[in-house]
């Protein structure tokens, strides 16, 4: 039966508890061990598909359809297990079921709770689903004091009970402050957040404590007498160079070891880092670099490309090669040629987004990146554009568009090369859904098949005719349109297994032209990078050499 390990985080958010539970479970995948990650977000969303990017960084899709958290994406990108919609669940999901039941009557009538039902609910998803598993590592969103948080960590604390100290470990992360005009590191923070998550029945086993320095011995010492844990078990965790390096750190500094001290494991083999030591050395020595222009609307908030900049990132290693990333609003190109940004470029990257503003310029950097001959590399909306460009420049469709963008029917554009499929199958079963579809949950969502022209250069990338990637979006290229753009270019090289629904396009008398539908960045992992951003990335190399 799989041992738990619960990680909390106190102080402040953002201290990074997703990489820290994600880099755990690479150490101990390291020693031999199988693990799976589980985030409980207390939030009310049901998911965070509907959630704002500004607000929420990027939403995760999973190949069942779920749309996630973005720690899920580091879960996977360590670990390289697929998370599934029984890895993520919110308040708002936990409080869904519970009131469904309610209204059907099945709780007979009696009162329903806080506790036990909403606790009993959040412990059966946490114990469902985890068979065969050595360690299942358990993160819970937000910081300890939190008033949504407080059914999570009652729940959690149940089970701490239940399943005894041979099975479960508490690990709480927290900040410790260098403050400048006293200078010296702060402790209390970390004795509050420990004294905090006592009061709610929680003794942490180990102690992650961030800070910009090294923590001294002494301070260590003075943080285990005053949150009762052993001096070995205040782990440091400073800021690195790379987040790839997190799990060689946090071996250096014990972590894992003491993890598996709590459980009482003594003979566990050392772990085999010698991959992640190879990428981080990767990292920190690369033999060139490449400059990418990423044109998007949300480029404020980089957490809304998190996976997009990490699978960069992995094209970089793959080629042995640094990536510098510029971001660029593509409102800008509304108003100045594009040339004036993209210049110098070795490669432009048009992510995924929604809504129209910022779209005119997105098709001013598809045309300068297909005139130029600079790898071009288009990603769902990013891909959508690309029709688009092409439509108008070189079919000589006259105001093609996305209906997207219309408000009514009548407002649709002229040639709609991009617009709502209302039917569609996915293996045996049909799909539907229309304009009036509410807006949560409605997207084709998650891994879908496609198959692609023998001889295309994404057969090539891909050494397959046949690939499975995560899709998340409401529109598609619209299929009546495929003869003539093919006949101006632009040819469909993978396409659903049914034929209706275009996945990829490509330009192959272009250096490197690729639009996808799909999400390729979600499938991307350091120590096994996509083969698309490996091959961008290499086509931006050969440009550089040209430059
Ligand atoms: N807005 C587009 C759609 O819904 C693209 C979505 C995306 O890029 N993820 O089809």
């Amino acid at each position: 039966m799989a041992r738990l390990i619960f990680i909390t985080g106190g102080v402040v958010s953002s201290l990074g508890k997703g990489l820290a539970s994600a880099a755990l479970g690479a150490l101990l995948q390291a020693r031999g061990y199988t693990v799976r990650l589980r985030k409980l977000d207390p939030y009310l969303n049901v998911d965070p598909g509907t959630m704002s990017p500004y607000q929420h960084g990027e939403v995760y899709v999973t190949d069942d359809g779920a749309e996630t958290d973005l720690d899920l994406g580091h879960y996977e990108r360590f670990t390289g297990v697929a998370s599934a919609q029984s890895d993520n669940v919110t308040a708002g999901r936990i409080y869904q079921g519970i009131i469904a039941k309610e209204r059907q009557g099945l709780y007979l009538g009696r009162t329903v709770q806080v506790i036990p039902h909403v606790t009993d609910a959040i412990k059966e998803f946490v114990m469902t689903g985890h068979e065969g598993v050595d360690f299942l590592l358990v993160e819970i969103g937000g910081t300890v004091g939190d008033i949504e948080g407080l059914p999570f960590f009652e729940a959690i604390r149940q089970l701490g009970n239940e399943l005894g100290r041979e099975r479960s470990a508490f690990v709480h992360l927290t900040l410790v402050p260098y403050i400048t005009s006293a200078g010296e590191l702060k402790t209390k923070p970390t004795q509050h957040s420990v004294k905090e998550l006592r009061s709610i029945g929680i003794q942490p086993d180990i102690l992650l404590c961030r800070s910009d320095m090294e923590i001294p011995l002494e301070d260590r010492r003075k943080i285990a007498l005053f949150c009762n844990v052993r001096p070995e078990r205040v782990i440091p965790g400073m800021n690195l160079g790379t987040i790839y390096d997190a799990p060689l750190a946090y071996h250096e500094a014990g972590f894992d070891t003491q993890v598996l001290d709590v459980f009482g494991i003594k003979d566990a083999p050392p772990p085999d880092l010698s991959r992640w030591r190879a990428v981080v050395e990767r990292v920190k020595k690369p033999e060139g670099e490449v400059r990418i222009a990423v044109v998007g609307k949300y480029i404020q908030v980089k957490d809304s490309y998190k996976s997009l900049i990490e699978a960069l990132t992995h094209g970089g290693l793959a080629n042995n090669v640094r990536v510098n990333v510029d971001w660029i609003e593509s409102e800008v190109f509304e108003k100045d040629a594009a040339a004036v940004y993209l210049e110098e470029r070795n490669g432009i990257l048009v992510p995924g987004g929604f809504g129209e503003r910022g779209t005119e310029g997105k098709i001013q950097a598809v045309k300068f990146a297909r005139e130029r001959n600079v790898p071009f590399f288009g990603i769902c909306f990013g891909m959508q554009m690309a029709v688009i460009e092409a439509a108008r420049n070189l079919a000589g469709l006259e105001g093609a568009g996305s209906t997207e963008f219309a408000k009514s029917r009548a407002e649709w554009p002229r040639h709609p090369v991009i617009s709502l499929m209302t039917e569609w199958t996915k293996g045996n079963e049909v799909q539907r859904r229309n304009d009036e579809t509410d807006l949560g949950g409605t997207m084709r969502v998650g891994a879908y098949d496609a198959v692609l022209a023998p001889g295309s250069r994404v057969a090539e990338i891909y050494g397959s005719t046949n690939i499975s990637e995560r899709h998340r979006h409401r529109y598609e290229v619209n299929i009546g349109y495929k003869r003539q753009l093919e006949e101006h270019g632009l040819m469909f090289s993978g396409l659903s297994p049914d034929g209706v629904l275009p996945e990829i396009v490509e330009i192959p008398d272009h250096p490197w032209f690729v639009g996808v539908q799909f999400h390729p960045e979600l499938k991307s992992k350091p120590l096994d990078p996509h083969p698309l951003f490996a091959s961008f990335i290499g086509a931006a190399v050969q440009q550089s050499r040209l430059v």
